[in-house]
């Protein structure tokens, strides 16, 4: 499974701490890391735990912030 850059410029990394833009990783290992702090998530399951962790908009707690 490979990245659509237009679906990563739409998600951050989903540490709340973090939040930094994604860049896709190449072969072997497909994903995508964050440009901030390096770590990197996996095409597959990772993948899926990315969008998950995006919360709905409007009721995540660091929109209070704002
Ligand atoms: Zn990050």
């Amino acid at each position: 499974m490979t990245p659509d850059a237009e679906l990563l410029r739409l998600l951050a990394c989903p540490e709340s701490a973090c939040r930094g833009p994604l860049e896709p990783v190449e072969a072997p290992q497909q994903g995508v890391r964050c440009t901030l702090c390096g770590r990197e998530y996996s095409g597959s399951a990772g993948w899926l735990d990315l969008v998950s962790a995006e919360p709905p908009a409007g009721v995540g707690p660091m929109d209070q912030s704002v």
